[in-house]
């Protein structure tokens, strides 16, 4: 039974909001907490590109520096899904349901944000002045380009196109990755990012209620709603889809991912193999991961079926680019190091050596 001191003292150490609890995890994960909603984490390719030279495959897709890239979320804590491949810490997990999610408790000024999110990414890269070259160390500190998605949906921080125009204005590039729950939001923003990404698994409701977990009986419509949305803006758009092996592979899948490139009309489509890692291994198996060569195939299937041209690839991070533009894709920022292609197989020591 114990004292009642115990008690009382085990009641309040066991009493921490379901918040404060997530916060604490994700601290002792490597995330830099900004204000009461956001996040700054060092991706494991700022590691790689300082340290072996080796660059994301959004450096050989769109010229993308991995080593001046700040990997940022406005809503750390707050998503409407619990997707079963999800490898990062979810809100559900932590008790945060229902009233909690669906709107952030205060909201932070976008350029505390923005100013924030500088500092704490060149926190980060701090301790590789010795572990790189000098040219390699300058520019890490001067970051060129924001991901907008680490973890939690982005969409939900409401003054997230102001954070948009405050990053460009800042002379940085932006990746905004959103599962599409918010199509009022991505139709209102003050400014548009420069390249918008759908993340998605499924192409059906069913499909959609038992792997994306999602908090609302209409997110399903609100993300069609999205993909709707897609063809109307100015910026370049991209469907990610995550391929989980046995699940979203099959050849009915290969039309059901057509049609939905068909009502969204994509600028790209990656297909991307889900990584065995994290919090997801809790849910899935290791054989759920498809290799490189079984996502290239589904890749020239679903380029079969959409006339869409599959144009480059990565194998270490198991992705495949398709695309409806003519000509040479236009990339961002300087651009990996040619070695980086012909090492192709070589990368993927690197990857498993990083986790
Ligand atoms: S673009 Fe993505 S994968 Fe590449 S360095 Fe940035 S966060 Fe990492």
């Amino acid at each position: 039974m114990g004292s009642l001191t115990d008690m009382v003292f085990r009641d309040q150490v066991d009493w921490v909001d379901p918040l404060t609890k997530m916060f604490n995890t994700l601290k002792k994960q490597g995330y830099h907490l900004i204000g009461s909603h956001a996040a700054v984490k060092k991706c494991l390719w700022v590691h790689n590109a300082l340290v072996y030279n080796k660059f994301c495959y959004k450096c050989r897709f769109y010229g993308i520096e991995s080593h001046r890239c700040i990997q940022f979320s406005p809503a750390v804590s707050w998503c409407w899904n619990s997707c079963l491949h999800c490898w990062r810490a979810r809100p559900f997990d932590y008790g945060l349901e229902g009233p909690e999610l669906i709107r952030l408790p205060y909201v932070e000024d976008p350029e505390f944000l923005a100013e924030m999110a500088i500092l704490e990414h060149r926190r980060t890269v701090s301790g590789y002045a010795k572990r790189t070259s000098r040219e390699m160390y300058r520019e890490a500190i001067d970051p060129k380009h924001v991901a907008i998605s680490l973890t939690g949906e982005s969409t939900l921080y409401p003054r997230l196109g102001e954070l948009i125009e405050v990053f460009h204005r800042k002379g940085l590039t932006t990746f905004l990755v959103t599962r599409g729950v918010r199509p009022d939001v991505l139709s209102n923003l003050e400014e548009e990012p420069t390249q918008l990404y759908v993340s998605l698994e499924t192409w059906n409701e069913e499909m959609y209620r038992e792997f994306n977990r999602p908090a609302g009986a209409n997110l399903w419509r609100l993300t069609l709603q999205t993909l709707e949305l897609l063809q109307s803006l100015s910026t370049r758009t991209v469907i990610r889809f995550t391929m989980i092996k046995g699940y979203n592979m099959r050849s009915e899948d290969v039309g059901g991912f057509a049609k939905l490139i068909d009502i969204a009309n994509p600028t790209f489509v990656e297909i991307k193999a889900y990584m065995h890692v994290g919090a997801s291994i809790g849910r899935l198996s290791r054989s759920s991961m498809p290799s490189y060569e079984e996502v290239m195939e589904f890749a020239e299937k679903l380029a079969k079926a959409t006339s869409y041209k599959l144009v480059s690839s990565s194998r270490p991070s198991r992705v495949a680019l398709l695309t409806r533009l003519e000509g040479p894709v236009v990339r961002y920022g300087k651009g990996c190091p040619k070695a980086w292609e012909e090492k192709d197989v070589e990368g993927e020591k690197y990857v498993e050596e990083y986790k």
